[in-house]
């Protein structure tokens, strides 16, 4: 056989399973309504979650940082990338934190990649949510530690975990690892239980907050700010400027010793060229905004609780939560995909999401609102789920 038969065969099995995947094209900005596969529809399901990414005051900065800096930045930081805009925004990043220092990653996906891998190795546990975002599965792997998987938000299973894995071996280091806000499911980690269980048996915990920066907290400074725990040197805070911020890249925020050691440990962080100044410039941008505009987060948690009520008071199964993700839970992979295929046909762009993103029989609609939403637009977006829920008899 050769591997194009074999590629073939392997992407069949896919089909016939509704597990094969494609790509849609979008031809507009990234707005509340875009124009996706030719159709102008309502962007139900962006991260895009204070409506940042085509804000002026992104778009102004990204543009004349390219005038002032170029296009590129030409190398890695460690050669001649490291330019003064990545060294402005890691301070800003420090400053909106609480914390001593931060450093940059080129996505988020390589800042925990770079990060656990440098915070783990041979002889030590990490111990991960078991719906910890695939990126951390796969910093995890990189490690080369021992792994333990505990049940979802759970600390008292984390506890005896450790418990147990002290009986077992001896680790040098035990890492706890867990997102912030949950991507597929939209809930909160218990960061003040966690950060106890961290603080109890010496261990680190790292909470990504891919969806919790620019969301959670009443000043939308994440997890920490949302649980009012402060900075505490057990803990390591990841995040992402291409969610909420509308941008693109990542941080790491933590000591000064921290930000040092990663500089000459994390792979991800060594091995790869600089993010470019337009980018930079667009981060630093949004996170001004975020300060000085006081109904952004506002407008987000009204559209949120709007959407949330007009689909729990439709029947739908949703996971209640404080958080713009609402899965919209629907049972087997085909009702899903005939569910979101119709929502685009009516003018609602909302993905289905299937295995192996969530577990077996977990298929959902993830929806998400951004402060971008207006009220007409989360209106029609009830009202269809309406009309089309009662077509397929899902409510
Ligand atoms: C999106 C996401 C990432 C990856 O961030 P990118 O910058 O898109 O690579 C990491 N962790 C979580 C929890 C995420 O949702």
């Amino acid at each position: 056989m050769n591997i194009g038969n074999e590629l073939l065969q392997e992407l069949e099995e896919l089909r016939s399973s509704h597990l094969h995947r494609t790509l849609r094209r979008v031809a507009s900005e990234q707005a509340p309504r875009i124009i996706m596969d030719g159709r102008q529809c309502i962007n139900l399901c962006s991260n895009n979650y204070l409506g940042l990414a085509n804000h002026p005051a992104l778009k102004e900065a990204a543009a004349a940082a390219v005038q002032k800096y170029g296009a590129g930045a030409g190398a890695s930081r460690l050669v001649t990338g490291n330019m003064e805009i990545h060294e402005m925004l890691e301070k800003a990043t420090s400053e909106f934190k609480g914390t001593e220092d931060a450093l940059l990653f080129n996505t988020g996906y390589m800042a925990n990649a770079g990060l656990i891998q440098s915070l783990a190795g041979d002889g030590d546990a990490i111990f991960s949510d078991e719906l910890n975002h695939a990126s951390i599965i796969d910093g995890c792997r990189l490690s080369r530690a021992q792994v333990f998987i505990y049940r979802h938000r759970d600390a008292e299973h984390l506890r005896s975990l450790i418990l147990q894995s002290a009986v077992q071996g001896h680790y040098r280091r035990l890492v706890i690892i867990t997102d912030g806000v949950f991507s597929m499911d939209g809930d909160i980690a218990p960061l003040t239980d966690l950060l106890n269980v961290a603080d109890e048996y010496g261990a680190i915990l790292l909470v990504d907050d891919a969806h919790a920066t620019g969301v959670l907290g009443r000043s939308g400074r994440g997890s920490f700010e949302h649980f009012g725990t402060g900075s505490s040197p057990s803990l390591i805070q990841m995040g992402t400027y291409s969610k909420a911020l509308g941008s693109f890249g990542a941080y790491v925020a933590g000591t000064s010793l921290l930000r040092d050691y990663l500089i000459n440990r994390a792979r991800a962080f060594i091995y790869t060229t600089a993010l470019p100044p337009s980018v930079i410039a667009a981060s630093m941008a949004a996170l001004n905004v975020l300060k000085a505009d006081g109904m952004l987060l506002a407008r987000l948690r009204e559209n949120m609780m709007m959407l949330r009520d007009g689909l729990t008071a439709l029947g739908y199964n949703i996971l209640q939560g404080e958080t713009p993700i609402i899965p919209v839970f629907t049972g087997d992979i085909e009702r899903t995909l005939l569910l979101s295929q119709r929502l685009f046909e009516a003018g609602i762009c909302a993905t289905a999401i299937r295995p192996p993103t969530v577990p077996e029989g977990r298929c959902r609609i993830r929806t998400t609102v951004t402060a971008g939403h207006s009220s007409e637009d989360i209106g029609q977006c009830i009202e269809v789920f309406s009309r089309v829920g009662r077509e397929l008899r899902l409510i």
